[in-house]
């Protein structure tokens, strides 16, 4: 890593007292503020995450959305504190607040803190289901590994257990026997997910969990993890391209373009009205998974490269709506109907229009 950018990095001070108040206060399960992320993989970092303020509630499922490329993956990497080098997260707090015992600041935790939270706290479903699961174990012993180290059962016990949890999600307990390869592709997922639950987290991260399935699957897992959300109250953050997708479980929705939080708010209403050109574009351009077919329409272009973002509004050179600030001036954050966005539309609804067509080459 450049020398230059060592003092950058976080510190280790304890948590302030304004920080600890805030945050107690706002009864959030999770709190992130200014969280940022570079890839030190050349001369001049990629920042890849930028000045990213969230909150996950108790019980919520707040869903992350955008393109390949947008930094959600980097995001939630930073938060699970599963990123690896080149990637260095360069500034931020995210304040975890568990019901019992005292509030951590993951982005400082060290690694006893992070193991002690890990599994019992704090859970990660992948895209890909063999990257959870070992290849050369059965189902069984690896569901009985965690359960008897994390949760000190007996081995009988977590028998029981494994069972029970594979019968959440719909999988028959004799499947236990079988080796990850055995299984279908929407059968390992369901058993990741029913593996990350074995210690009830309260929080847990799904990172696009079912892109590698099909639709009729990927409808049943949906499902079932509402289900489980129902009896154990955990809370997920929930990433994936599929804006549709996160209207049918999410009940917030933070959309990320650039490295950034470009819209957040209630589900339902940054879906059918957003505030940023760039939802409306994601939205239009997935099919609803329910209710009447609509023309579908791509973004043209596509996300920028995050070494040399464009200046101003980074979705500039894709917004149909592009007018004189956007080339120039980053909006902000701001309150925009029940959620935020950062889109110059509402704050400069008075300068003058830009006249050429969004052109994917700019
Ligand atoms: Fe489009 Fe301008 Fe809003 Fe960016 S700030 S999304 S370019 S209207």
């Amino acid at each position: 890593m450049p020398e230059r950018y060592e003092d950058e990095l976080l510190s280790e001070e304890p948590l302030s007292d304004e920080l600890l108040s805030d945050e107690l206060l706002s009864g959030e399960l999770l709190s992130v503020e200014g969280l940022s992320v570079d890839y030190f993989d050349r001369a001049e970092p990629v920042h890849a995450v930028r000045d990213v303020r969230l909150g996950v509630r108790r019980g919520e499922t707040l869903g992350v959305v955008g393109e390949s490329g947008c930094g959600k993956s980097t995001l939630v990497t930073a938060l699970t504190r599963l990123e690896r080098p080149p990637a260095v997260i360069t500034a931020g707090s995210a304040l975890y607040r568990p019901r019992e015992g005292e509030p951590v600041d993951l982005l400082r935790a060290d690694e006893r803190q992070l193991s002690a939270l890990r599994w019992r706290h704090l859970a990660i479903v992948f895209q890909s289901a063999m990257n959870a699961l070992n290849p050369v174990h059965r189902l069984g012993a690896q569901f009985v590994d965690v359960l008897r180290a994390q949760r000190g059962l007996s081995k009988k016990e977590a028998q029981e257990r494994a069972g029970e949890l594979l019968g959440l999600v719909g999988i028959p307990a004799d499947r236990l026997r079988a080796y990850p390869h055995e299984l279908s592709g929407g059968m390992r997922q369901r058993a990741t997910i029913a593996l990350a639950l074995a210690c009830e987290p309260e929080l847990v991260v799904m990172d696009e969990p079912t892109t590698a399935v099909d639709v009729v699957m990927q409808r049943q897992i949906l499902k079932q993890i509402g289900k489980l959300q129902a009896e154990f109250g955990f809370s997920v953050v929930f990433v994936t391209h599929d804006l549709s997708l996160l209207i049918e479980i999410a009940d917030r929705i933070a959309v990320m373009y650039a490295g950034r939080v470009v819209e957040v708010g209630p589900a339902r209403q940054l879906y059918e009205n957003p505030a940023h050109p760039y939802t409306a574009a994601l939205r239009n351009a997935f099919p609803p998974l329910r209710g009447p077919r609509r023309p579908l329409t791509g973004i043209p272009g596509s996300p920028p490269g995050l070494r040399h973002p464009p200046a101003g509004c980074a979705f500039h050179p894709r917004c149909a709506s592009r007018f004189a600030p956007c080339d120039t001036e980053e909006p902000e954050l701001l309150p925009a109907g029940a959620g935020e966005a950062a889109c110059h539309l509402p704050t400069h609804a008075d300068a003058p229009r830009t006249e050429e067509a969004p052109d994917a080459t700019d």
